[in-house]
């Protein structure tokens, strides 16, 4: 399950990773927690269309549904209403019954609902700085972190279904300086013009994020830039993504990578699979009876001293002695 602040997130955001497990043979539900009410319209083509300005939250479940289909996913709308990106200094307040303003009891308590319904063995959102500062995707990252630990828990949201424990929580972290910069340098190899050297001078520099499983779906990416143009107001076709040819992108960067954030089940760095340690489909029954026992200890929760440390990272907690508990 991929929960996702925006209809259009889940298409630029381990898509290709979903398409190719839904050629695999899983299930794949993609939970968008607001209708993307707020956004503008990103497509040039697209910015004095009268239909869209009347009525732009039909024109992105129209859009939603587009790439859904594309993609092979099944979708749930979470209900809650776009923040909107906040802009100027100081920053406006965020607008009265928005998603982000909105009670976590209440968010969460939607989250775990879904969750106890699809009963996901693995769940994706976004790491704590939402991936970017848009405050849904912080607020995607808070009810995602929320709604993991509730929905095993029997006494949490009694009235929302039977407690299902996913078993694995990862973070998107396909997009990274890495990347475009690997994309950049490809580019200019072939002489062709890099749209992202402003960019990269530009890049804020923080501290890299761990990846520590990526997975290779290069087959799914001419699909997952279908599924994004589907979005076609959020998305420029002319822009920068797709400046980069499609077999370039192959080569370059094969994988979309994740960040594991917390596993129930025990994991070895670096994987190639969201589900590696979970058994194969066919003895998926199982991890199905993890999920349903209750009780679990975390095996993983990404400051494992064994696992792969971030040295780069200045926030990162002192790693705990041999042998602390944690
Ligand atoms: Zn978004």
């Amino acid at each position: 399950m991929a929960v996702h602040a925006h209809p259009d997130d889940e298409s630029s955001k381990g898509a290709a990773t979903m398409a190719r497990y839904v050629a695999d043979g899983c299930e794949v539900r993609v939970v968008s927690c607001t209708g993307g009410e707020r956004g503008d319209v990103l497509n040039p083509a697209l910015q004095q269309d009268p239909e869209i300005l009347r009525d732009m939250p039909e024109v992105r479940r129209r859009e939603m549904a587009a790439a859904q289909h594309i993609l092979g996913v099944g979708h749930t709308w979470l209900g809650f209403v776009d923040s909107g990106l906040p802009e100027g200094d100081p920053l406006p307040p965020l607008p009265p019954g928005c998603f982000g303003l909105e009670p976590v009891e209440v968010t969460t308590e939607a989250l775990v609902r879904v969750i106890r319904e699809f009963r996901p063995h693995v769940l994706t959102t976004y790491d704590e700085r939402g991936g970017y500062p848009h405050p849904d995707h912080v607020m995607c990252h808070t009810v995602s972190m929320a709604a993991f630990g509730a929905a095993g828990d029997p006494t949490a949201f009694p009235h929302a279904g039977e407690p299902w424990q996913p078993l694995k929580l990862y973070y998107n972290q396909s997009h990274s300086k890495a990347l475009l910069l690997a994309y950049h340098e490809a580019l200019e190899a072939e002489g062709l013009e890099s749209p992202y050297a402003e960019w990269l001078k530009s890049w804020e520099d923080r501290a890299p994020r761990t990846v520590t499983t990526r997975v290779s779906c290069a087959d799914y990416f001419a699909l997952r830039d279908r599924a994004l143009l589907a979005h076609a107001t959020q998305v420029d076709p002319d822009g920068s993504w797709f400046k980069v040819p499609l077999a370039m992108r192959q080569r370059v960067w094969p994988t979309e990578d994740f960040e594991l954030a917390l596993s129930y089940v025990p994991v070895s760095m670096p994987e190639d699979d969201l589900f590696a340690g979970l058994g194969t489909l066919d003895d998926a029954d199982k991890a199905d009876t993890m999920a349903r026992a209750g009780e679990l200890g975390i095996a993983y929760d990404g400051t494992d001293p064994t696992g792969p440390a971030d040295p780069a990272d200045p926030a990162d907690p002192a790693q705990p002695e041999e042998g602390g508990e944690r």
